[in-house]
């Protein structure tokens, strides 16, 4: 048998309002149960947004048994948290949206930068967040302010505000290294989908000036061609970047064709993909702290740009040399759900299979990537156990994750060994977590709760002076309902910051 510490999804939608705004816009597949009740589990709906029981069961299912929620507005902590809770077996923790907040944005605009970091601390203890999350930073003002207008380069002026997209990564970056945060700033970046994104991608990455930063679902911004037009690869030229600069990590947000669902925190991207997909939509906004958009979508082999996103994936994977830095994700339920994982994991272990679907889907596609010129990579069950386990919880400073050493969190899956890589990692054998066996068999032996990930990195109270009449001016709740109270905790874990963990030694 094949042991491995339990699954780490470093990025997946799973649980908060735009989670659930997504189950309420596709009825459909929530009518009927597809997870009856068991003597150990509760009932659940499925589709690709999952109902919370079934999240849990179905990572679990899977041997995982951390996740990460990526995207959630301070004002979304406790309703995600609620359903965090809900969400057996797995640990999980969540990324608090901070790139498009307007209270930071005036302390940026000003060059007040200490109480930029002290804000962003508080913001972090107020949502019991893990870290700082990047989405379309500047997109959300133009968004506001003009119809269906959009930030297009990180040099463009945020209007108002007089800064552009690339002062707020900086400061956003330079905010999460300074708090010793132990992962840092996760960041979507500007132009999504869009082809001629990479030099954005490029830009963002140069942003970062040698300080730690993590990209998120790469894929989906690895586009060259005309601005706006057919896109084409540049995958390579990324993988290059990435090589070279030991400071970038990324997931790859693998595109997987069938059903998925768009959910992002990217609003003018939901509002750009409702003419792509024909399907039903919807775009909200949250106060002064993010918008968002949600769209059905279904990824055909046969469309040019959909076998692109595909194969661009795979190149990603292929390409890149660090698997510590380049982590398997699908963005679930973006690039697909989380449940195609094993797919995903025979194509890169697999290069015959991989061939024979690269020459089934969209040639054209096929013939802007080196997929076809006879890559001879195929990952080991080492590099898999890396990108999915070891290298996720290693960025995310999870220093008891993604390990079997002493004193490491006995979440532990073992696989039973086999030539067909998709079927080994659908059905584990038995997955451990925290020390109890949870499945065997592919049976549910008992249920578990897995704990609340967070961070409380310190900060000066003073802060709350500032920040305390910007919320009564401008916000709907009062200041003192804001922050999130212990009660909506259960269980969880501080996961120490730099300093703190330094004082502790
Ligand atoms: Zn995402």
């Amino acid at each position: 048998m094949v042991v491995m510490p339990g699954g780490v999804d470093i990025h997946c939608h799973i649980a908060g309002p735009k989670v659930n705004l997504a189950r309420k816009l596709q009825p459909v597949v929530h009518r009927f149960v597809v997870h009856p009740r068991t003597a150990f589990t509760r009932s659940g709906t499925g589709g690709t947004v999952p109902s919370t029981f079934a999240t849990g069961y179905r990572y679990a299912a899977l041997g995982y048994t951390t996740a990460m929620e990526a995207a959630v507005t301070p004002l979304g902590a406790r309703h995600t948290l609620e359903e965090l809770h809900d969400t057996p077996i797995i640990d999980k923790g969540f990324y608090v949206l901070m790139g498009n907040n307007v209270l930071l944005y005036r302390l940026l605009k000003e060059g007040r930068m200490e109480e930029f970091r002290e804000a962003v601390a508080w913001w972090l203890n107020a949502s019991r967040a893990y870290t700082i999350k990047l989405v379309n930073p500047g997109g959300d003002e133009p968004w506001k302010g003009q119809r269906n207008a959009n930030i297009t380069n990180l040099g463009e002026e945020i209007d108002a505000f007089g800064f552009t997209p690339r002062h707020i990564i900086k400061a956003l970056i330079d905010a999460a290294n300074d708090l010793g945060l132990p992962h840092p700033a996760h960041i979507h970046c500007n132009n999504l989908g869009i082809a001629g994104n990479y030099e954005t991608t490029l830009e963002t990455m140069r942003a970062a000036d040698g300080r730690r930063a993590h990209l998120t679902h790469i894929q989906f911004h690895s586009y060259g061609g005309d601005f706006g037009g057919k896109p084409i690869s540049k995958a390579a030229e990324l993988a290059e970047y990435i090589n070279t600069h030991p400071e970038i990590s990324a997931d790859v947000g693998q595109v997987m064709f069938g059903k998925a669902t768009g959910m992002t925190a990217d609003a003018p991207l939901g509002w750009m993909l409702r003419h792509v997909s024909g399907n039903k939509w919807v775009n909200a906004d949250t106060e002064h702290e993010s918008g968002c958009g949600i769209v059905p979508f279904n990824y055909s082999d046969k469309n040019y740009v959909h076998a692109l996103q595909w194969g661009i994936g795979l190149e990603l994977f292929l390409l890149t040399k660090d698997p510590w830095r380049l982590i398997l994700s699908t963005d679930h339920p973006n690039g697909g759900s989380f449940m195609s994982y094993p797919k995903l994991i025979r194509l890169l272990m697999d290069k015959q299979f991989r061939l024979d679907q690269v020459r089934s889907v969209n040639q054209k596609a096929m013939a802007q990537t080196v997929l076809l010129d006879g890559l001879e990579r195929e990952y080991s069950l080492q590099e898999i156990a890396i990108i999915t386990r070891a290298g996720p919880a290693k960025l995310l400073g999870l220093r008891d994750k993604g390990h079997l050493g002493p004193g490491a969190d006995a979440d532990i899956t073992i696989y039973m060994e086999g030539d067909d890589k998709e079927e080994m990692f659908s059905t584990p054998r038995y997955v451990f977590k925290d020390g109890q066996m949870i499945i065997e068999d592919g049976e549910f032996r008992t249920d578990h709760a897995g704990r609340i990930l967070h961070v409380a990195p310190d900060y000066d109270p003073k802060i709350e002076q500032v920040i305390q009449p910007f919320f009564e001016d401008y916000y709907t709740i009062q200041f003192e309902n804001y922050p999130v109270s212990e009660t909506y905790l259960h269980k969880h874990q501080v996961v120490p910051t730099a300093s703190q963990e330094g004082r502790i030694k």
